[in-house]
């Protein structure tokens, strides 16, 4: 077998073009590297020596073939050359072929046994398959020529598994080719194209075979019949992918009654008809373009954001269904790289003169077309997936807020996944419920769905989506039971289940505008968690006594760009204006998590919410946290502004974010631009860390806001976002509620108040335990404060130290929760 060297500037890189090219092949390839230099301080550069050792170690008289990046890589190849023995020498063959490309060509040829001629012309012709793919002319490159000839043996097969003759299955494909003597051509016969090479991988590769299109298979020489068995065998085998079964589509499962259940995520009751939302495709404003290359670029950087996007939404399924369930994502993933879709928007933008949106929109409405008259139902349904990636690539191109969910009737929503801006948009005079598929108890739309008082369930299994429009379906936001076609006493007993609390509502709301004070006259602030100008303004007419928490990474998701300083004054002002004299505490950007924000090009991590999230994010973005900074700085000159930073760990953390804060302030001073010189500056403590070092972090800020949600995920090490854990993650474990004591403690010992903001502080269940522990403020969600305020009068100060004191004895979270429902009677 024909050995392969990569000779590379940088380790890493060779490293890299090394494990994609082995995805690629089938069984071993005797391959080296000799990349990088041994030195820490300049890592980068090449040595003859390694690249001498290199080919030595992959050696035989098949021969070996050596790419290398650029300039002094290909010297030191050269170089090394000298040091083989003549009869060697004459072996090792040095390629110019692009290192990525010509080292997966080389791979894959090399792993088929090919010669070392064949493997060298393989290299050489690598990059004819993305020229093709952008519609390059390719004549002048390199392609090796082994078709059979017309009139030989053929076979036509359709190719079904999901990827089509995607890199790996073209890659086993042309290897069981190469096992033949005979001549192999293939074909794509749905896109009437040209007969190639079946050996060559660059050629089959061009043929953008897609799942359901007809191949043609012809052989020609001694061998031909097995080879054209072998191969249809592979193929039918579908490359050793797993393939849904069309039946699934053909005879939907339509659910027609029956109960679903799911996770509690918004108090409520909720029953009528149902309606599937799907996000709607954006208008594309601009229909040609000035500058091609321009409008290139942005559809490449909305096509890596939407991939970065859909890569989320898959770690997401995955972590809540299973791999199976994620698979829709992967098909996402590979229209985005469909190379028939970017070769025929490329030609649209460049030939056509037409705006990244408008090239993309035709690209795809063909496509779609092309899947519509398909009579296979399941490929038919694939149009549906196409629109779907469209779309979210169109909405990144407009730069468009996701779009809001127009119901022309009262309906319960149901949909796979509602982000939280969807959420934050629904128009409450028609939403009767939600319920959706993704989602828990503490995700940012479950958040929503309560601060809008929507009855939720989420985390229902998936065959809700199979539900037909205007399917009349009940659900308690409270139990996160969801019933299908509920039967008349069923309904009765809903019905008055939702009176009832309808009337509790009602008593609650005169309470709600008294102060919170217990029976024994000490007195609790109730603020409320608010996103935006319209939850401030019903929090105060809810009872709130000003915000204790405003998310205001609201103003930054869904966007194309970043709020302006401009923009961000005016809605904290106007936030601050609609709640005067009450405080406000402003939170800075949150973002990371479950908050992905597109312009930023945060990537995909394996752990996002143990990533670079929150103040991680802002400390690496400092422009971002400025901006924000001056804005808030601004407003505090008129209002009682209090800014407080997010998932701080560490002292360091704190120290940097108020060195910002600190240049903040000296710029506008330095314009005259008035703000408040004492503005409070708080911190969340959201991260074990920060409880343990809480005496050193109390003397940094003048306030701690105790954020329980993702508190309670780090100390229970159980993803907040994932329904399979959502239990684990209860901010009534005794675990968390002692990292909420010991943080009150460091806080009152250090003299300054503390809040808790997380979900927690929403619990009428946790009111004595909180009070208890001696919390200055309890910041909630906008529909509880009444109930808060009402458990708050309720009580003495005695009687919730009496409660936190035991439930701090206990051993979980049920057992505080009964414990507490019990003596609250
Ligand atoms: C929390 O973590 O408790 C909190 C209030 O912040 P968020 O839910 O926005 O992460
Ligand atoms: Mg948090």
């Amino acid at each position: 077998m024909v050995g392969i060297v990569i000779v590379s500037h940088s380790a890493k890189l060779a490293e890299g073009v090394r494990e994609l090219a082995l995805q690629m092949v089938q069984g071993d390839v005797k391959s080296a590297i000799a990349a990088g230099m041994d030195d820490a301080e300049n890592p980068f550069g090449t040595d003859v020596m390694q690249v001498y050792e290199a080919i030595e170690s992959v050696y035989s008289d098949s021969g070996v073939v050596v790419l290398m990046d650029l300039g002094s890589a290909v010297m030191s190849a050269e170089m090394a050359l000298e040091f083989l023995p003549e009869d060697r020498r004459s072996k090792v063959k040095l390629c110019e072929a692009p290192l990525v490309e010509g080292t997966i060509a080389a791979m894959v040829q090399a792993s088929a046994g090919a010669d070392i001629e064949q493997v060298m012309a393989e290299a050489r012709g690598a990059l004819g398959a993305k020229a093709a793919q952008l519609s390059l002319d390719i004549s002048h490159l390199e392609v090796v020529t082994n078709e059979a000839k017309p009139g030989a043996s053929e076979v036509q097969l359709t190719v079904k598994n999901p990827m089509g003759l995607h890199a790996r299955p073209a890659a086993k494909f042309v290897a069981t080719a190469c096992r033949f003597a005979s001549k192999i051509s293939v074909r794509n016969v749905t896109a009437s194209s040209v007969p190639v090479n079946a050996k060559s991988i660059n050629q089959v590769i061009t043929l953008s075979v897609r799942q359901g299109q007809m191949i043609a298979i012809s052989a020609d020489g001694s061998d031909a019949t097995d080879a054209l068995a072998a191969l249809q065998a592979l193929v039918e085998a579908n490359f050793g992918e797993e393939v849904h079964q069309p039946k699934q589509v053909a005879t939907p499962n339509i659910v027609t009654s029956g109960k679903l259940s799911g996770i509690p995520a918004s108090k409520g009751i909720a029953i009528g008809p149902v309606i599937l939302y799907h996000a709607a495709v954006p208008q594309v404003q601009t229909q040609y373009a000035e500058n091609s290359e321009t409008e290139w670029e942005q559809l490449q950087t909305a096509i890596q954001t939407a991939q970065d996007q859909i890569q989320n939404l898959r770690q997401k399924a995955v972590a809540q269904a299973g791999e199976a369930n994620a698979a829709i994502f992967d098909a996402h993933l590979l229209y985005l790289e469909d190379p028939a879709i970017l070769a025929a928007t490329r030609k649209g933008i460049f030939e056509g003169n037409l705006s990244a949106a408008a090239a993309w929109k035709a690209a795809i409405d063909e496509i779609v077309a092309a899947y519509e008259t398909l009579e296979d139902a399941y490929l038919q349904a694939r149009s549906a997936d196409v629109t779907d990636v469209s779309r979210r690539v169109l909405q990144l191109l407009a730069g468009e807020v996701s779009t809001a969910i127009d119901l022309k009737a009262p309906a319960i929503l149901i949909a796979t996944d509602l982000s939280p801006s969807e959420t934050a948009q629904l128009d409450l005079t028609q939403v009767l419920g939600i319920c959706t598929v993704s989602g828990s108890t503490t995700s940012h739309s479950a958040i929503l769905a309560r601060s809008l008082g929507i009855p939720a369930v989420m985390g229902v299994d998936a065959q809700l989506l199979r539900l037909e429009n205007g399917t009349v379906i009940a659900l308690d936001g409270e139990t996160g039971q969801v019933w299908v076609e509920p039967d008349a006493d069923l309904l009765r007993e809903l019905q008055g289940k939702r009176e009832s609390l309808e009337a509790l509502r009602r008593e609650l709301a005169e309470v709600a505008q008294q102060p919170a004070v217990t029976r024994d006259g000490h007195q609790i602030r109730v603020m409320a968690n608010v996103c935006g100008l319209a939850d401030a303004k019903s929090a105060l007419a809810a009872g709130a006594e000003g915000v204790g928490l405003l998310r205001s990474e609201f103003l930054y998701l869904d966007k194309a760009i970043a709020p302006t300083e401009e923009e961000q004054v005016q809605i904290y002002e106007a936030i601050a204006e609609s709640l005067a004299p009450h405080p406000l505490i402003i939170r800075t950007l949150d973002i990371g998590g479950d908050k992905p924000v597109s312009y930023l090009n945060l990537g995909q991590e394996a752990n996002p919410f143990l990533g670079w999230r929150g103040i991680r994010l802002l400390l690496d973005y400092p422009d971002l946290l400025i901006t924000q900074l001056r804005a808030i700085l601004r407003v505090s000159h008129r209002h009682p502004i209090k800014v407080m930073f997010p998932m701080i760990s560490c002292v360091r953390e704190i120290q940097a974010a108020k060195e910002i804060l600190a240049t903040a302030a000296a710029q506008l001073r330095s314009t005259g631009i008035p703000f408040n010189q004492a503005m409070e500056v708080g911190m969340m403590v959201e991260v074990p860390a920060a409880v343990v070092m809480a005496d050193q972090l109390a003397a940094e800020v003048d306030f701690f806001s105790i954020g329980t949600n993702d508190l309670s995920q780090y100390v229970m090490a159980a993803d907040r976002t994932n329904p399979k854990v959502a239990r684990l993650a209860d901010a009534f474990e005794p675990a968390v509620l002692w990292m909420i004591a010991q943080t009150i403690a460091a806080a009152h010992h250090a003299g300054i108040w503390v809040g808790v903001c997380g979900e927690l502080a929403s619990s009428p269940l946790a009111v004595p335990v909180l009070l208890g522990l001696g919390v200055d403020e309890l910041s909630v969600s906008v529909p509880v404060i009444s109930t808060v305020k009402a458990a708050i009068s309720r009580l003495t100060m005695g009687e919730a130290q009496a409660i936190a004191g035991e439930v701090l004895r206990l051993n979980s979270a049920p057992a505080v929760k009964d414990y507490v429902a019990g003596e609250l009677g």
